[in-house]
């Protein structure tokens, strides 16, 4: 068997056209969905991040503003920032880049972010909603995937899915909105014992690690779906994933590869999240 690769870029451009469609909706209504992006500090991979939003908004539509502080900028002027923002008609979404230079409380920050404006849907407020499935933002990269697995149309009611990683952004969430479709959900993270036995048993397998190769062959059921959510980089240099791709592509239904897969997903999700900010505060 040679799995199906799920292609995010593909994906990703239908739900972008959407977007675009429905931004236009709103515009004739006089609104333009508006995301603020803010950077603190010269981290290049974060400005490379902060980049690559800014121009998906531009090319759905959408108004963004870059926001971007030197290393230096204190807690509570950022604090003081977003409180601004919090108030500004013109802006639907607030996304401060992580991670955010020692001196600052990330958590903090995150928190004084409006939960009507929080399109990443790192507040405490966003988290509790989709842990009791109440509306809310989700975060953009589990909603991703979870997009990337209605488009080939998989069936997440009874199914086995374990989730290899536990953070606050993605494996946690993850779980969560697996559990909501009614699957059985096996969280697996550093301290897991047999990951081996655990992947073995599942349906659907999302890798969220950090950790090349985290997932080989032997470690799939034969027809089973694997998500790669991660972003590691070979001995070349070259962009991968948690997953052995070769290995694992001969024993999947379904693979997500890398780079192409979940990335592109993550930046459409969060365009998702703005226009749809924004469509609710038109009502
Ligand atoms: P993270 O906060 O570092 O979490 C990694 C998780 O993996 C932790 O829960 C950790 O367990 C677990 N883990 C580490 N080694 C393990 C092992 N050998 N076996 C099983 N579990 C293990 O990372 P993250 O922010 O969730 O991101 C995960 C990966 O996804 C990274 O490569 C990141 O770059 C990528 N990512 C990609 C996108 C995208 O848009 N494509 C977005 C976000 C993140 P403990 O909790 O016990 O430490």
């Amino acid at each position: 068997m040679t799995a199906q690769k799920i292609d995010g870029i593909e994906l990703s451009k239908k739900l972008r056209a959407d977007v675009t469609q429905r931004t236009l909706a709103l515009k004739a209504k006089g609104i333009t969905p508006g995301l603020a992006v803010v950077l603190v500090g010269e981290n290049p991979a974060s400005q490379v991040y902060v980049r690559n939003k800014v121009k998906a908004c531009q090319d759905s539509g959408l108004h963004s503003l870059l926001e971007q502080y030197p290393q230096t900028l204190t807690e509570a002027a950022l604090l003081g920032r977003i409180e601004e923002l919090n108030h500004d008609s013109r802006i639907h979404g607030i996304l401060v880049q992580l991670p955010l230079p020692a001196h600052i409380n990330s958590q903090k920050v995150i928190e004084a972010i409006s939960p009507a404006k929080d399109v990443d849907g790192f507040h405490i407020s966003s988290a509790g909603a989709l842990m009791t499935g109440m509306p809310g933002f989700w975060p953009c990269t589990p909603y991703g995937c979870m997009k990337m697995l209605e488009s080939i149309g998989f069936e997440l009611k009874g199914k086995h899915a374990v989730v290899i990683g536990r953070s606050n952004i993605v494996g946690k969430p993850m779980a969560m909105m697996l559990l909501q479709k009614n699957a059985t959900v096996t969280i697996c993270h550093s301290h897991s014992q047999n990951l081996k036995g655990l992947t073995q048993q599942a349906d659907l397998i999302v890798a969220a690690v950090g950790v090349r190769n985290v997932l080989t062959a032997d470690m799939v059921k034969p027809g089973a779906v694997v998500l790669d959510v991660g972003m590691n980089r070979n001995e070349q240099g070259k962009l991968c994933g948690d997953v052995d791709f070769e290995g694992v592509e001969k024993v999947a239904s379904f693979i997500s590869p890398v780079p192409g897969g979940v990335g592109p997903m993550t930046i459409t999700m969060l365009l998702v999240n703005t226009l749809e900010a924004a469509e609710c505060a038109a009502t």
